[in-house]
């Protein structure tokens, strides 16, 4: 079964995330490889999709936060290598192996553990460790009196039966920040990383496969930290600022339409709470966008969503399934016109700053009631929703 109703939906620029990802790979140039960061069912944009067509245009690798996020994609068809980011416990192990997924390694305790699993599965297990430089997350400890323990640790997680080590990478704190305390942060992370690598390299007598660390901030501004491979999310999918100063275009368009248009004079106190009152005869538009859709009901009276004929602004708290927008201003605006919410009109970006958070949350909120429809060369090719029937 599938869903006829008009609603709220997302669109999903396939073309688009294609130019991104072929405007990113000539940025980073030959002999680097492209982890492209899926997690979130990509950033919300679809993880299948998303990730069959960079498999198609030849990424190297995908980065999830889980094995149901990996196990999802290679049950969806994905071949490609996958690097889970997160934790994982060690008796998920064998369908790690099975389903040939890489697995972060982030202390020793864990790599002996996996180790142990793996040989009792029968096989061997692909790892990637994580080094901690300076996010304070998850990875062995790199920064002052740590850094000989952990070099040592290293070493000795990357040496235990049943793991291959193929790779290392860290993770920036404040890559996307410009001020100067946060360049000179990222340097220092990116400093303290190199030297865990050639200390570990050094002591091992053998070299990473891949070492990687330049996030959306670092892909964008750090060309020395590209490593061996790149692994943005955000600038995928057209979003931030420097997705802007890169040419980039939003993947995600997030429509609605203008279900009902009603007038009401001055003085009428409009949705839950009575927080807004008509200072004139008003047109007023629902639109079904709620924030169970994904909605931040902090923008309450607080953002606009795009028509045709320019910006309305959203009146009365926004409820579960539905919001007001004023079309007062905008006489040529009628029932059934659509509505952009965020895309390439109305910025997720300037949307998400009005209510004090960034794109990542907008995009990763849309609820999996909203329909996802792919276009490839302009045409629909797919269209997904994520409820149970
Ligand atoms: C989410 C994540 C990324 C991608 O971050 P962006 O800011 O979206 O580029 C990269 N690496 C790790 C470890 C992550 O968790």
């Amino acid at each position: 079964m599938r869903s006829t109703l008009k609603r709220t939906w997302a669109q999903i620029d396939l073309d688009a995330l294609e130019h991104n990802y072929k405007t990113i790979r000539q940025k980073t140039g030959q002999g680097v490889g492209f982890l492209g960061v899926v997690k979130a069912d990509a950033y919300g944009h679809g993880a299948i999709q998303v990730s069959g067509l960079l498999q198609e245009l030849g990424a190297d690798y995908l980065g999830v936060s889980s094995i149901d996020e990996a196990a999802e994609l290679r049950y969806g068809g994905i071949t490609m290598p996958i690097l889970i980011l997160g934790y994982t416990p060690a008796d998920q192990v064998g369908q790690l192996i099975d389903l040939r997924i890489t697995q972060t390694v982030t202390d020793f305790d864990a790599a002996s553990e996996y180790s142990r699993a793996a040989a009792a599965h029968g096989g061997t297990l692909r790892v990637h460790i994580k080094a901690d430089t300076g996010m304070s997350r998850l990875g062995f400890r790199g920064a002052g009196d740590a850094f000989d323990e952990s070099v040592e640790q290293i070493c000795r997680a990357c040496s235990l039966p049943g793991l291959d080590c193929e790779g290392i990478f860290t993770h920036f704190a404040v890559s996307d920040e410009s001020d100067e305390e946060s360049q000179e942060y990222t340097q220092r992370q990116f400093e303290l990383f190199t030297s865990c690598i050639a200390a570990v390299e050094e002591k091992r007598g053998r070299k990473f496969a891949l070492r990687h660390c330049a996030n959306t901030g670092a892909t964008a501004c750090l060309p020395e930290t590209y490593l061996d491979m790149v692994r943005p999310g955000l600038l995928l999918y057209g979003c931030g600022a420097f997705a802007k100063e890169m040419g980039l275009r939003p993947v995600m368009t997030l429509k609605t339409y203008i279900s009902t248009i009603k007038s009401y004079p001055a003085g009428t106190s409009v949705s839950y709470g009575r927080r807004f009152v008509t200072e004139r005869a008003t047109r007023m538009g629902v639109v079904p966008y709620g924030y169970a859709d994904g909605f931040l009901r902090c923008l309450s009276d607080n953002c606009a969503l795009m028509t045709a004929d320019g910006p309305a602004p959203v009146r009365g708290r926004i409820c579960m399934d539905m919001c007001m927008i004023d079309l007062t201003d905008l006489p040529g605006v009628k029932a059934g016109d659509e509505v952009e919410i965020f895309g390439s009109s109305n910025s997720a970006d300037d949307l998400a700053s009005a209510a004090g958070t960034i794109s990542y949350e907008l995009l990763t909120s849309v609820s999996k009631r909203v329909p996802r429809i792919y276009y490839r060369a302009g045409k629909e090719i797919a269209r997904e929703l994520l409820l149970r029937f």
